[in-house]
């Protein structure tokens, strides 16, 4: 199945310094200033790169397939607005 949304992050920050950067700072909590909740587009899944667990329901919906032992920094994303890359189609904005 493929994903309903097209790939979208913002390039010039999707790097591996700032996947390594959300690793670590994932023990931190996430911003009160975050607002909504996940729609299921995948885009937090291909950072920098598409995650091996990301699956796709029939209805083009992402999941993940380790959900229930999914890392800290995938729990948490997006947890602050500066490291918030995919805007044009998640759920969460802040405000
Ligand atoms: S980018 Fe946002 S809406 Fe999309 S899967 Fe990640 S948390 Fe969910």
């Amino acid at each position: 199945m493929l994903c309903k949304y097209p790939i979208m992050a913002d390039e010039k920050r999707n790097t591996w310094l700032a996947r390594t950067k959300r690793t670590i700072t994932a023990i931190l909590p996430v911003s009160k200033k975050r607002r909504g909740k996940c729609v299921g587009c995948g885009a937090c899944c291909k950072l920098p790169n598409t995650c091996p667990f990301l699956k796709y329901k029939p209805d083009g919906k992402s999941h993940c397939a380790i959900y229930a032992i999914r890392p800290l920094n995938c729990r948490k994303y997006p947890r602050t607005e500066s490291e918030f890359i995919t805007a044009d189609t998640c759920g969460f904005k802040f405000e």
